[in-house]
């Protein structure tokens, strides 16, 4: 297991990654203010706010408590409430603006009118899109590969905003390893995202290596109702993973990938020399649920 979850930037994550890289292109921009947007439970707006806490820079989320697929709708069922990362994103000063609930394109408009009211009160803004998933934020993904030996059969890894899926499919291509992502969203777009985040990779370390999106692997058997609801094969897991390995897993993201993990073991499809990516979480699962 690739323990990302014990990583920098406000309490560890996937996200820690990418805003290695992101941090030194907003101070390179001159930013005073970033501004970015996610759930309530964002891991990426929290270890964003850390980042830009440590390095003098303000920063702004638009947040919903459960921003959905306008085309699917809102999904039923009990979703993370408040406390875990809002408690944090509070103690790290990010100014975070709650609205009400709408699909993801609506949560974007919002943003970029938050944006734009800021820019006109003379603030040099810097937006950074959902889950720092930039190609810059890809790239970061590509190097982390390097961390790890050769050798492996698979790697699993959960995938929502795309850059962590990009960044390793990317810097695995080729070789006999096979990467696997997870889906914790049923946007159906996914693939066609992670394969233009692998396009973006090839412009940044200026090598093309032309992945298609149907090279991508995106699995989308443990989205369970939607994005940010729980699902019970992803408790199910978060309970093999605490009691067999003492090990946490958050509800919305690497509980639903270990239960793909699981499964996929089970099944005979994954099996070798196996590697999950544990991209963090930990304040979601202590988040309250509403
Ligand atoms: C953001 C996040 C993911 C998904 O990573 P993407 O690069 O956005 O696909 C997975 N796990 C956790 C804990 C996250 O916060």
């Amino acid at each position: 297991m690739k323990r990302d979850d014990l990583t920098g930037f406000g309490g560890g994550g996937n996200k820690g990654r990418k805003l290695e890289f992101l941090i030194y292109d907003i101070l390179e921009a001159g930013a005073t203010r970033v501004v970015s947007c996610g759930s309530l439970q964002s891991n990426f707006v929290r270890q964003l706010g850390a980042a830009c806490a440590v390095h003098g820079v303000a920063c702004t989320a638009v947040v919903m408590r459960l921003p959905y697929e306008g085309t699917i709708g809102q999904p039923e069922g009990p979703i993370p409430g408040g406390g875990g990362n809002e408690t944090l994103d509070a103690l790290f000063g990010v100014d975070l603006r709650l609205v009400p609930d709408g699909p993801w394109e609506t949560l974007f408009a919002e943003t970029a009118r938050v944006a734009g009211e800021l820019r006109a009160t003379g603030e040099t803004v810097y937006e950074v899109p959902i889950g720092g998933s930039s190609p810059l934020g890809a790239y970061a993904f590509a190097l982390a590969a390097e961390e790890v030996c050769e050798g492996w059969d698979w790697v699993v890894t959960p995938c929502s905003s795309g850059s962590t899926h990009a960044g390793l499919a990317w810097a695995f291509a080729g070789t006999p390893t096979r990467v696997v992502g997870i889906a914790c969203d049923p946007e159906e777009d996914l693939r066609d995202d992670v394969a233009r985040l692998c396009a973006g990779i090839d412009e940044v370390a200026g090598e093309a290596k032309g992945i298609r999106p149907e090279e991508i692997d995106l699995r989308y058997d443990w989205v369970g109702r939607g994005y940010s609801v729980p699902s019970e094969a992803g408790e199910a897991a978060t309970r093999v993973a605490a009691r067999r390995e003492g090990l946490l897993l958050d509800p919305v993201y690497s509980a639903k990938a270990f239960a793909g993990l699981l499964d996929l073991l089970e099944s005979g499809e994954v099996s070798g020399h196996v590697l999950f990516w544990h991209t963090g979480g930990l304040p979601t699962l202590l988040a309250g649920r509403a």
